[in-house]
């Protein structure tokens, strides 16, 4: 695809042959959503384009956006088919994602993956979905896909290519989250993928902490990429989506499922999730940073007992990272060594510069305690040791490490 969108006349540029840095600068910038018709020059950005009417010339008109075969992903039509706002995103999305034919945006990514997952499942079906698996979408599994009569079998998150022991006839796909959000196991992806290519087998990833910046789904034989927008794509924990990214064999079932559901993101939304998009590498880069720095330094930490950091040499699937990552975000857990759940309460309380609440991906840095314990079934969680969960936002790292260390020092007095 070559195009003009910088609005200067100048030659276009072929944006398979660029790199991520700059495709996330140019993506989704299509002359027709940033100037207007028959005049020269443009904006930067694609405008909000609100609607829910879409007006029409004439009747004639109004068949012919209604008709069986024309594309309506990215064409007037009506409100809820999306406006100029949401197709640069999507757009933006699958360019970030080599090998993808599409995405649809949902008001959430608990939205994207339960979407995602009734696209290819039907019932009688067997899902495969790992155990380190965001809880919410454990919890779509029981209470909605159960009693419609798909089966869930949950698999340990380090399975590797002995997944083919679980596979059955009646398995359609698989689900994988790498690594895990609260217990960081990284997967070995392509070997879970070329196996269910064998077997003609769907496979869906969550790939919130990477996104594609950092892995690239599709390229390691994954054929749908999840992400919850919501986390770093946005990037200023002010804005709730999800996004569905498919290859070609699965994207006109994702698209049309997600029509069928009505499934849409406001044009508002889009517009923030835009503009976050286009800081992502950056922000990604320092998040890394700072997050393996204080990683490393928990590690040697006498109050510390385990560091999960997917960069971090005893993590686990730590060499599935070395070998199919580009990088690391800043979302990472340690436990607290003989610490009982009072003592990580305290700990978290006497931070300063840590927010206490859900979710991560935006510039603030925050800790939550975790209980995975609670919510596997197919493996256990052996440590005893209570577990926080860190996300590293774009503070000062030094400061940051100083109000673990003072943490560290008032959990110590009162232990
Ligand atoms: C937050 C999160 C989701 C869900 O996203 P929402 O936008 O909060 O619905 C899904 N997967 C992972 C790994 C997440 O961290």
């Amino acid at each position: 695809m070559t195009q003009d969108n910088r609005g200067d006349g100048r030659p276009g540029r072929d944006e398979a042959q660029t790199r991520p840095d700059t495709r996330l600068t140019q993506a989704g910038r299509r002359p027709e959503w940033t100037g207007i018709a028959g005049q020269p020059g443009g904006v930067v950005n694609p405008a909000v384009w609100r609607a829910s009417t879409v007006l029409y010339d004439n009747v004639a008109h109004l068949y012919a956006a209604r008709a069986p075969d024309a594309d309506q992903s990215q064409h007037w039509f009506y409100g809820r088919k999306g406006t100029p706002t949401g197709w640069a995103l999507a757009d933006a999305l699958t360019e970030m994602e080599p090998g993808a034919a599409g995405t649809m945006l949902y008001p959430s990514g608990v939205a994207a993956i339960s979407c995602a997952l009734l696209a290819v499942l039907k019932p009688g079906d067997q899902l495969l979905m790992v155990d380190s698996v965001y809880d919410p979408t454990r919890a779509f599994c029981e209470k909605m896909l159960r009693p419609m009569g798909i089966d869930t079998v949950y698999y340990d998150p380090l399975i590797g290519a002995d997944i083919a022991g679980l596979i059955t006839a009646s398995t359609r796909a698989i689900f994988l989250e790498s690594p895990g959000s609260l217990t960081m196991e990284v997967q070995d992806v392509p070997a879970i993928t070329a196996l269910a290519r064998e077997r003609g087998i769907t496979t869906l990833i969550d790939n919130t902490w990477a996104t594609p910046y950092f892995f690239r789904a599709l390229s390691h034989g994954v054929d749908i990429a999840i992400l919850a927008c919501t986390k770093y794509i946005v990037g200023h924990s002010d804005v709730m989506m999800g996004s569905v990214t498919a290859n070609a064999a699965h994207w006109s079932k994702i698209q049309s499922t997600a029509w069928l559901f009505g499934q849409m993101s406001s044009p508002d939304d889009c517009w923030l999730a835009l503009r976050g998009l286009r800081t992502l590498g950056t922000r990604l880069h320092q998040h890394q940073h700072s997050a393996l720095k204080i990683a490393h330094w928990l590690n040697e930490r006498p109050e510390v007992g385990k560091v999960l950091h997917p960069a971090l040499p005893n993590s686990p699937g730590h060499e599935a990272w070395k070998r199919d990552f580009g990088g690391s975000s800043g979302l990472f857990s340690f436990t607290l060594r003989d610490g009982d759940e009072a003592m990580r309460s305290r700990f978290i309380d006497s931070l300063r510069h840590f927010g206490i609440g859900y979710s991560w991906g935006g510039f603030e840095s925050l800790a939550l305690p975790v209980d995975p314990k609670m919510i596997r079934t197919a493996t256990s969680w052996s440590t005893p040791d209570p577990l926080i969960r860190l996300h590293i936002g774009l503070e000062d790292s030094d400061d940051l490490i100083s109000d673990l260390d003072s943490a560290f020092l008032s959990y110590r007095k009162n232990s």
